[in-house]
């Protein structure tokens, strides 16, 4: 491990793969399991820096896609790099841009050299290449940094699946080396790749996590694939990594997901999707994500759940956050955001805390017991719609 990163464990579970462990980066320490918030463009959307501190953010994630594009990596780095410029000074990972460039950007060309795309902003011309991309991060000033990588379609071939793998793992080896010529406090985690091939998913797993990255991300999974067969991937995974590096699952989830990837292994996750839902009124309770516009909640007194400890359930009643959310008031999407941002890290908290007091599998039941996931309460919402609009 390098003098500016180190992980340690403090807790197994016997009974799944969970662990409870602590990373210090340059910026400070953050226990696991964790969730990342994420601030796509240098900002986590509505909420401020000291708000995700009182939430109890360790780390966020910025996209670098985004970023080198708008307003550019020079630029930021003119301004000190990332920390500074968005007054953000806990740790903080950026990804690698791939992923937004196949998703995103127009591509133009996938070589050995590279990814070229066009801008989804102005279609000007980029070429990502794994140097570059060391480059480019370099200048974001990230405490954690991941590699240019390529993330395989669902579904795909099992030869289109290795060739993508293949090259992801000549690209590690590439941005190890450029790396060395910037800066020594950053620290570049490998992805793991190999889409939905057991085989290759071990492969990739034994292939990265023998390369000296100090931390490894999880890539290509959460891309439209059901979500049995994203567990599987990882029960095939996890056992091929080494156990002293962090493990990062890239893109992934809901609080669910969070409980469940901690089982299989995983030590931080990262996804847009606690805010995003959060802004179009999906807000977390202990049974389940719940719609902050339906009409149960126009007029409680009582906050959204009682208890809860985030600064929106402590300040205001769940019918004046109805509200807001009903008029699409611009104090809404940063009550509901907070909201859905303390309720991941309070379970991240309590996973931790389940996992060193050795009851995880216990925690993990009762959870998923409890938790109504989304589809199924949007659904059973439909349905109550459906039968009052009979009554009528
Ligand atoms: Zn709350």
């Amino acid at each position: 491990m390098p003098p500016f990163f180190s992980f340690s464990i403090d807790a197994e579970c016997l009974g799944s793969w969970a662990r409870a462990g602590t990373i210090q980066t340059p910026h400070g320490t953050i226990h696991t399991p964790i969730f990342m918030p994420v601030g796509t463009q240098a900002t986590v959307k509505s909420v401020s820096p000291e708000e995700l501190h009182a939430a109890g953010t360790q780390i966020i994630l910025a996209n670098t896609y985004h970023l080198m594009l708008r307003p550019g990596s020079e630029l930021i780095a003119d301004f000190g790099g990332l920390h500074s410029f968005m007054q953000w000074d806990g740790p903080m990972l950026t990804d690698s841009g791939g992923f937004q460039v196949f998703s995103l950007g127009h591509l133009r060309k996938l070589s050995e050299e590279g990814a070229a795309f066009k801008s989804h902003l102005d279609g000007s011309p980029h070429l990502l290449t794994p140097e570059s991309v060391m480059r480019i991060e370099a200048e974001l000033g990230a405490d954690i940094i991941l590699p240019l990588d390529i993330c395989a379609a669902y579904p795909c071939s099992v030869s289109e699946a290795r060739a993508a793998m293949e090259r992801t793992h000549r690209w590690a080896e590439r941005a190890l080396l450029a790396k060395e010529k910037y800066r020594p406090e950053q620290t570049l985690f490998g992805i793991v790749q190999g889409a939905f091939d057991p085989e290759l998913r071990r492969q990739s797993a034994s292939f990265i996590g023998n390369l000296p990255f100090p931390g490894l991300s999880i890539g290509g999974l959460s891309v439209g694939e059901p979500k049995q067969m994203m567990w599987d991937m990882l029960s095939y995974v996890t056992p091929a990594l080494p156990r002293d590096k962090p493990r990062h699952l890239l893109g992934v989830g809901s609080p669910e997901d969070l409980v469940i990837g901690v089982g299989l292994g995983m030590d931080m996750f990262d996804c847009v999707l606690p805010t995003r839902v959060a802004r179009h009124g999906g807000l977390f309770t202990s049974h389940g994500r719940v719609n902050i516009k339906s009409a149960r909640f126009r007029a409680q007194h009582g906050p959204l759940e009682e208890s809860c400890d985030c600064y929106t359930c402590r300040s205001y009643s769940a019918a004046y956050v109805h509200h807001l959310a009903r008029t699409e008031e611009q104090l809404y999407y940063r009550l509901g955001s907070i909201h859905n941002i303390r309720f991941m890290l309070r379970l991240a908290g309590q996973l931790r805390e389940a996992i060193c007091a050795g009851n995880y599998p216990a925690f993990r039941d009762d959870f998923i017991a409890r938790y109504v996931p989304a589809s199924e309460k949007v659904r059973e919402e439909q349905r109550e719609k459906w039968k009052a609009a009979r009554r009528t």
